[in-house]
């Protein structure tokens, strides 16, 4: 049996990685955060002092840029032109910086090709923005994961205090806001539920709970892998 493409997009802190790479591990599957690789465009943009802007030397940075993504023991490395960025892409200001080379097209193209090579074999839960309604409109599943802004906030919060960030609640529903407007508001490949996408609210599920049911879900689209 051909194994699935499945799609898992949805806003910041809606809790996609966690379902993804729980959905991967229970599948099988190689995990795929494109969230990631617009990160690491946006560090490599920030390290050398680019406008996020300048929309042309954006777009020939993300062009010259090596990104890898590695799986490891249920995680993922993410690698830019070699050196280890897995710590370094998950600060507030790449995040913010990562929204904003996001909305540029040039960028756009350059990324949505690299995730389509990666995950052309299928056997991927690929997750981001766009997946289900511009990088593979052809997906075997495509999950739309949201929750409300209070909760995503707390989510988010409570990362940045495990990690020892200093920025407080109000501020990150404030950094959740700007990020929603500018994800849902561009004119590129903007944050939409495509139609045939199924829409879970995860405000009052557990991660466990979301991951069985995506799972239930794929393995509805394919009885066979079932069995595995
Ligand atoms: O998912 P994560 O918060 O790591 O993504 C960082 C930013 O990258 C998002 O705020 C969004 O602007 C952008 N992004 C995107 N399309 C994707 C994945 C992420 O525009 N497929």
């Amino acid at each position: 049996m051909r194994s699935l493409i499945i799609a898992i997009d949805g806003p910041v802190g809606s809790g996609k990685s966690t379902l993804a790479r729980r959905v991967a591990a229970l599948m099988g599957y190689v995990y795929i955060d494109t969230g990631a690789m617009y990160r690491a465009v946006a560090l490599k943009a920030l390290r050398r002092g680019f406008p996020l802007d300048a929309a042309d030397r954006l777009t020939a940075l993300a062009g010259d840029t090596r990104i890898d993504l590695r799986a490891g023991d249920g995680t993922q490395r993410v690698f830019l032109d070699g050196e280890d960025v897995t710590a370094a892409i998950r600060t507030p200001d790449v995040a913010q910086g990562a929204s904003k080379v996001a909305v540029v097209p040039g960028v756009r193209h350059v990324l949505v090709a690299e995730q389509r090579r990666a995950g052309a074999e299928g056997g991927v839960v690929m997750e981001g923005r766009d997946i289900g309604s511009v990088v593979f409109p052809d997906a075997d599943l495509k999950i739309f994961l949201t929750a409300s802004p209070e909760i995503r906030a707390q989510r988010r919060w409570r990362e940045h205090q495990q990690k020892g960030d200093s920025i407080d609640l109000p501020r990150t529903l404030q950094e959740i806001h700007e990020r929603d407007q500018r994800d849902s508001g561009r004119a590129s490949s903007p944050l939409v539920r495509a139609e045939d996408a199924v829409m879970v609210d995860s405000t009052a599920m557990e991660p466990e709970e979301v991951a069985r049911l995506v799972v239930m879900l794929a393995r509805n689209q394919s009885p066979a892998s079932a069995a595995r």
